[in-house]
């Protein structure tokens, strides 16, 4: 049989534990047998990150960024016990972050349904994805502990000197007070990469805030997204056959409750962080979702939504036998030899892609799969370990 042949290298971020393991196993059963696989390799495995000061990430980041497609397994965030562990010259920052930071990209995470696992909420028949905005608002907020009577203010001050002074409230006792942020730049940098996505994936794009309550700030949000949608993208939607719809924060939990799923929903950073985990638990489980990340220019970097899966790399080490869930890592790899396929206009490589996702959730609905997934499925299961799943789902794709 001849391989499927690539045009681009896809940028491959190795990386640490558990999901490290499946990561090899993944491309050996799964990938190599056929496609003839072109990666500039990156290893993101914790030590390999110590040893290079960190600069293996934004090396990454950086060839992410001139070849437009990565690939990324999950990676340790190093705490102190971590440092401890593995004996590290520094707290390295967390690799999603610097890699965020470098693509200035927003993240988008969608659930991946099968059969037996029925989402809470029984009108969703497609998956949602969160996109949540991840700069500023409460995150980088500056409060105050109000102790008692006096008058708290806003104000800003120009290069120039100049001030802008608004009054939030004359206190009669004690209190607290809040102020917060967010920039033009940011907000249209996310609102880029959604209205990219949305293209990218042919899904309707939905956003809200409270721009009724917040007539500046949450406004400043929406005009902005209409703006770009105006100049940028009206045209592409209409042409793709999706749409832009805008409303208010609590119509839109409202319709997402109601509706059937299938669209991207754009979200504040809060709500953002709030929504992402209740969409996340309301279709069943953490390993089976998928995390894309898009940049405003169109790059893409894919990755499952889970960790390293600790607990499971310990009993490992110690040669017990493990039934990780690899489906959210073959998804990453997927999705982005499809992105690959797209973009260098390889069909056949996006049929492949098409054909390794069916394959596996083939495999699921006849009812093989890992133990997380059996514990939550409606009907005959058959728990079976990592390596006895990507087996089951390597002869399928065969
Ligand atoms: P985690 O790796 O997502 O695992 C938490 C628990 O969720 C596991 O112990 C397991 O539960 C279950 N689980 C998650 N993924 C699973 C899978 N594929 N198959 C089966 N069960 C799965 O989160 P964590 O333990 O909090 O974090 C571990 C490490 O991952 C940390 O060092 C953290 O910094 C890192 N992390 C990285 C990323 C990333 O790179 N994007 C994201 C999050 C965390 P049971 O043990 O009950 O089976
Ligand atoms: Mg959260």
């Amino acid at each position: 049989m001849s391989k499927i042949q690539m045009k681009t290298p896809l940028v491959e971020m190795d990386g640490d534990e558990m999901t490290r393991i499946l990561w090899k196993e993944i491309k050996d059963l799964l990938i190599l047998p056929f496609v003839d696989l072109k990666t500039e390799y990156y290893d993101l495995g914790l030590r390999h990150r110590d040893e290079t000061e960190d600069q293996v990430t934004i090396d990454s980041a950086n060839a992410a960024k001139k070849y437009g497609v990565a690939v990324k397994c999950a990676t340790i965030t190093p705490n102190a016990q971590r440092v401890e562990e593995y004996q590290l010259k520094q707290m390295w920052k967390s690799p999603n972050g610097t890699i965020r930071a470098i693509l200035d990209g927003t993240v988008f995470r969608a659930p991946i349904l099968v059969n037996g696992v029925r989402p809470t909420v029984r009108t969703w028949e497609k998956p949602i994805t969160i996109a949540r905005h991840a700069y500023g608002d409460v995150y980088r907020n500056s409060e105050i502990r109000i102790p008692g009577p006096g008058k708290a203010e806003i104000v800003f001050t120009g290069e120039d000197g100049a001030e802008i002074r608004q009054p939030i409230f004359d206190f009669r006792g004690p209190g607290v007070v809040q102020g917060m942020h967010n920039l033009d730049s940011s907000i249209s940098s996310f609102a880029h990469s959604c209205f990219q996505y949305a293209l990218s994936v042919k899904q309707d794009l939905w956003f809200a805030t409270k721009d009724t309550i917040s007539k500046t700030y949450d406004h400043r949000f929406k005009d902005l997204f209409a703006e770009i949608y105006e100049r940028d993208y009206r045209e592409a939607f209409e042409k793709a056959g999706i749409t832009y719809f805008y409303t208010l924060i609590d119509d839109a939990v409202a319709r997402v409750i109601r509706g059937k799923g299938g669209f991207i929903w754009a979200c504040k950073n809060y709500d953002g962080d709030v929504m992402s985990d209740m969409i996340a638990t309301a279709f069943g489980s953490l390993a089976m979702m998928t995390s894309v990340l898009v940049s405003p220019d169109g790059k893409y970097e894919y990755e499952a939504a889970h960790g390293t899966v600790t607990r499971h790399y310990y009993r490992y080490l110690k040669g017990e036998e493990t039934s990780t869930n690899p489906v959210a890592t073959i998804f990453a790899w997927s999705g982005a030899l499809r992105k690959r396929g797209e973009m260098d206009g390889l069909q056949d490589l996006q049929d492949f892609a098409d054909a390794l996702e069916k394959a596996t959730l083939d495999t699921i609905n006849e009812g093989t799969m890992t133990k997380d997934l059996a514990l939550l499925y409606e009907g005959e299961a058959r728990a079976v370990n990592s390596r006895e799943f990507l087996e089951a789902i390597a002869a399928k794709l065969r």
